[in-house]
């Protein structure tokens, strides 16, 4: 069965930008769907910020293997109930792939645990792309490095917990580097960060930009049941212990009591 994937998109300044619209007539999400879509491999479907729960439903989630994000203008009209659901979907074993402005997204700021800030110039700079991690299977079918002619600026430090593997680093013409493809495992869920992708650019029509995203797409999903209750945090009984053990000591809680949070 193809891996069913959801893009996610902000949708924002396509409908607002000549320039934006110019390169994605539907939108980014769509030109990120149809690129995957060339695969056999792989079902994408796109949903955006304005459809009702963002088209992120319970149910969109539970059919979903691998969500894709880019968002960036406007964060701040996420639903925070849209950001649990997404998270729990994370922690419960989706895969989830943020691009580009999407480190400040909510449900990858929450799911980093940190600021996720870094230096930004808008010039339309030559950026270069090195592979650090070879045989990584995001670097799959890709050279030791490849170049996007124009691109924003991204620069360390990057306000991101260490990363499983760092995939990938960039280079600026302006001189500065960046960690640019990053791998996290949050709770049962795989999680990348991919940083091309300023909206002004045509980087997703780039094919070694298509093939990282669709890489990244066999690398985060999980072929397994998605977890039930993730966040679930059971109390075992003295009288279920695996080995025999006597009480000892004084005891706050009670046999089986469900525990603060
Ligand atoms: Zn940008």
């Amino acid at each position: 069965m193809a891996i069913r994937v959801t893009v996610w998109g902000e949708n924002v300044h396509e409908r607002e930008n000549k320039v934006v619209a110019g390169l994605y007539p539907e939108g980014m999400h769509r030109a990120i769907a149809d690129a995957l879509n060339t695969d056999a491999g792989v079902s994408a479907s796109t949903v955006t910020l304005q459809d009702p729960e963002h088209g992120l439903t319970a149910q969109k989630l539970a059919e979903t293997d691998v969500l894709i994000w880019w968002g960036h203008a406007a964060h701040g009209d996420v639903a925070d109930a849209v950001v649990d659901r997404v998270c729990e979907a994370v922690w419960s074993g989706m895969g989830a792939i943020f691009l580009h402005s999407a480190h400040f997204a909510k449900p990858f700021k929450r799911l980093m645990g940190s600021p996720c800030n870094l230096t930004w110039r808008e010039a339309g700079e030559r950026e270069r792309i090195w592979l650090t991690s070879r045989n990584h299977p995001i670097a799959a079918g890709l050279p030791d490095h490849f170049e996007l002619e124009t691109e924003e600026m991204y620069g360390e430090p990057f306000g991101v917990p260490e990363p499983m593997e760092t995939v990938f680093v960039s280079w600026f013409q302006g001189g500065e580097v960046f960690r640019s493809g990053l791998t996290y495992k949050r709770g049962a869920g795989s999680v990348f960060y991919f940083r091309p992708g300023h909206e002004t650019y045509p980087t997703y029509h780039n094919a070694h930009v298509q093939r990282v995203i669709l890489n990244a797409v066999k690398w985060a999903h999980n072929p397994g049941a998605r977890l039930a209750e993730p966040s679930a945090a059971p109390n075992v009984p003295v009288d279920q212990a695996l080995e025999p053990i006597t009480e000892r000591g004084p005891r706050l809680h009670q046999n089986g009591e469900e525990g603060f949070r």
